[in-house]
């Protein structure tokens, strides 16, 4: 059985008989991996307690070929976000982030982008920046990188870019001249906002305050794209219709 080192996000921690827990970690070399923690559930045991959802942690597993759980031999935390998880809204946010994270990436391939983009928003909601700007941030991130965001600035027809409405096939925008169906609006601000979100880190969303009406509207246009692409509804995915 080889032994492995590696770095990860605890995603999923749920209770297996009476001390030992099964674990989802997205990690840095692997991508997304479920282990067996034994004994983690032990009283007063500093194992079982750095293995709590959305812990940053080191860990020592034994990968057991051909079985889709390995055994995770010892964890070390690095970091813990177990404080902001209190607030009700924050932790609704992370279980969207954990939901379309498992939905947009098979298990083992790493993907160290989409692992410093969760990092990222981690450490940006622990700053105080409100996690509604962080879950768009990462919903953006996500369809980008699954190859899923389309072109959102200019006129798929006359190459304007003024804002419009979002094609029906949704793989891009017609502009108020051109667009023959007018559901979902993107206006020019949106346009602007998701370009910035392309250029900066989420820490820096402080700069860029969006009134609340563009805000519901990303987060429409953001939502109806991912349902757009994922199979079933995301349990956690709150879609106000
Ligand atoms: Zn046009």
């Amino acid at each position: 059985m080889p032994i492995k080192e590696d770095e990860g996000i605890v995603l999923r921690s749920q209770k297996l008989k009476e001390i030992d827990k099964i674990v989802t970690i997205f990690s840095r070399e692997h991508g997304v991996v479920k282990g067996l923690a034994k004994g983690a559930l032990k009283f007063n045991n500093r194992f079982g307690s750095s293995l709590e959802p959305l812990s940053h942690i080191r860990f020592i597993y034994y990968d057991r070929e051909g079985r889709e759980l390995f055994i995770i031999k010892t964890a070390e935390l690095i970091k813990s976000y177990f404080e902001i998880q209190r607030d009700p809204k924050i932790f609704n946010g992370f279980s969207q982030m954990v939901e379309l994270l498992e939905e947009f990436l098979p298990q083992k391939v790493k993907d160290e982008k989409i692992f410093r983009l969760l990092k990222a928003c981690l450490e940006t909601t622990l700053k105080g920046i409100e996690i509604e700007l962080s879950l768009l941030y990462f919903k953006f991130w996500i369809l980008k990188a699954s190859g899923f965001l389309p072109d959102l600035r200019k006129c798929k027809r006359c190459r304007k870019e003024k804002g419009g409405y979002l094609s029906t096939s949704m793989d891009g925008i017609y502009c108020y001249d051109c667009a023959k169906i007018k559901t979902l609006e993107v206006t020019e601000f949106t346009g602007k906002f998701l370009g910035f979100i392309l250029k900066n880190p989420p820490s820096n969303l402080v700069d860029f305050p969006i009134p609340e009406n563009e805000k519901i509207r990303i987060e429409n246009l953001i939502n109806e794209l991912l349902l757009h692409h994922i199979e079933r509804m995301p349990k956690t995915l709150d879609i106000k219709k």
